[in-house]
C-alpha cells in the first residue's frame, strides 16, 4: 500500500507513522514527490491490516494500492526518473552513459590501450570483467583481484568510472573496493543471495536481464536489491534466448519503453551480448538509444581475434568511435546528449 502524507507533514510525524506500520510486521520504505512524503508498506501481513483505519491516522492524506508486484521500483511509488551518479555522468539524466571496454581484463597493456581509446571516443565508464561467468569450466575465468587493480588504474588514467561483474556474495566487498558499479550478470539475475548482498553495498548496481527472464521477473530482481536499502539500480537489457540462431541472443528493445513506463530506474542496452556479432552491434546500439535507453554498454577490443572472451562481438576502437558520433546525432533528435 502507498500512503500519501498531507503536504507539509514533518519528519516527526512521518517517522511515527513509519514505526507504527512496521509494528504491523510490514516492510516500510519512504520517498518524496513534489514535496509530499510517500510511504510504501509491503508484506504478507498487509492483508490483515485495517487500511481504512490507517487512512484516518493524523497526517495521512490518502492511500493508494500499488497494482504491481515490484513496488519500490515502480513509478506508482516513485513517479520521477531516478538518476544515478557514476563518475562524471548521471545515469538516467539527459546525458547518455556510454560504458565501453573489453569483455575480460586480460592485462595491463590491453586494459590501458582500450581505456585510452574508449575515453578518446567519449565513453563515460570503462567495463571489464575480472571474474567471468563462463559456460565451459576450461575457459578463461578472469584475472581476479589483479584484474580489478589494472582496470581501476586504466580507468583513473583516463577519467573513467569502472564497471565490473561480481560473481558471488563473497566477492562483493572486494569488487566494491575497486569498481564504481557492481555488475550482476544475466546468469545471476535471480541469485537472490547475491541480490541481497549488493542491496547492502554502497555502490550502484548494473542489473542485467536474465537469459530467460520476463520483464516482470527482472524488475522483481531489482526490487530485491532496492528492498535491502540500495536504490541505485541500473537495468540492462542484454538480449534473451529465443528460437533464433542467426544471432547469439534476441535483443528485446520492446523492454526499453515497457520498463520506462513501469519503473523509475534507468535502463541501458548491451548490444554486444544482445547480438553476439560485431557488425550487428552498431545498428542495435543506435536502435537502443532511439528506443529511449539511458545509455549503452559495449565490448571494445583492439585485438579481438586474440581476446580471451567475446572477441567476435567486440568492436574495434575505430568502430566504437564512429558509433559514438552516430549516437550523438540520434541523441540530439530525441532531446538527449552524449
Ligand atoms: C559480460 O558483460 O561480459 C557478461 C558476461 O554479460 P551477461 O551477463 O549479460 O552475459
Ligand atoms: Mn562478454
Amino acid at each position: 500500500m502507498l500512503i500519501l502524507l498531507e503536504p507539509g507533514v514533518g519528519e516527526a510525524v512521518a517517522a511515527d507513522l513509519t514505526a507504527r506500520l512496521r509494528m504491523f510486521g510490514l516492510a516500510v520504505h519512504r520517498t518524496s514527490h513534489e514535496g509530499q512524503i510517500r510511504i510504501a508498506a509491503m508484506g504478507d501481513r498487509a492483508a490483515a491490516v485495517d487500511w481504512d483505519e490507517v487512512g484516518n491516522w493524523a497526517g495521512v492524506e490518502s492511500l493508494r494500492r500499488i497494482p504491481v508486484p515490484f513496488k519500490l521500483v515502480s513509478r506508482v511509488y516513485h513517479p520521477d526518473d531516478t538518476q544515478i551518479s557514476v563518475g562524471r555522468c548521471a545515469v538516467g539524466g539527459v546525458q547518455l552513459s556510454l560504458i565501453a571496454g573489453p569483455c575480460s581484463v586480460e592485462g595491463e597493456e590491453q586494459a590501458f590501450t582500450i581505456a585510452a581509446a574508449v575515453a578518446k571516443a567519449g565513453a563515460t565508464a570503462l567495463r571489464g570483467g575480472a571474474y567471468k561467468p563462463r559456460t565451459s569450466p576450461y575457459s578463461f575465468r578472469g584475472l581476479g583481484e589483479e584484474g580489478l587493480k589494472i582496470l581501476r588504474r586504466a580507468a583513473d588514467a583516463h577519467g573513467l568510472a569502472v564497471v565490473s561483474e561480481v560473481l558471488d556474495t563473497e566477492l562483493v566487498p572486494l569488487v566494491a573496493r575497486y569498481a564504481d558499479v557492481l555488475q550482476i550478470g544475466a546468469r545471476n539475475m535471480q541469485n537472490f543471495a547475491l541480490l541481497r548482498a549488493v542491496g547492502h553495498a554502497d555502490k550502484p548496481v548494473l542489473l542485467k536481464r536474465g537469459l530467460a527472464a520476463t520483464i516482470e521477473e527482472w524488475l522483481m530482481s531489482a526490487e530485491h536489491v532496492v528492498s535491502q536499502g540500495n536504490s541505485q539500480v541500473i537495468l540492462c537489457e542484454r538480449g534473451i534466448r529465443t528460437f533464433e540462431t542467426y544471432t547469439r541472443n534476441t535483443l528485446d528493445l520492446n523492454a526499453i519503453p515497457v520498463v520506462k513506463e513501469l519503473s523509475h530506474l534507468p535502463v541501458i542496452v548491451d548490444p554486444s551480448h544482445g547480438t553476439g556479432i560485431r557488425n550487428k552491434v552498431a545498428p542495435m546500439a543506435r536502435a537502443g538509444i532511439a528506443a529511449g535507453a539511458d545509455g549503452l554498454i559495449i565490448e571494445v577490443h583492439h585485438d579481438p581475434d586474440h581476446a580471451m572472451s567475446d572477441g567476435a562481438q567486440s568492436l574495434y576502437p575505430a568502430q566504437f568511435e564512429e558509433l559514438v558520433g552516430q549516437i550523438r546525432t540520434i541523441a540530439e533528435a530525441i532531446g538527449r546528449r552524449v
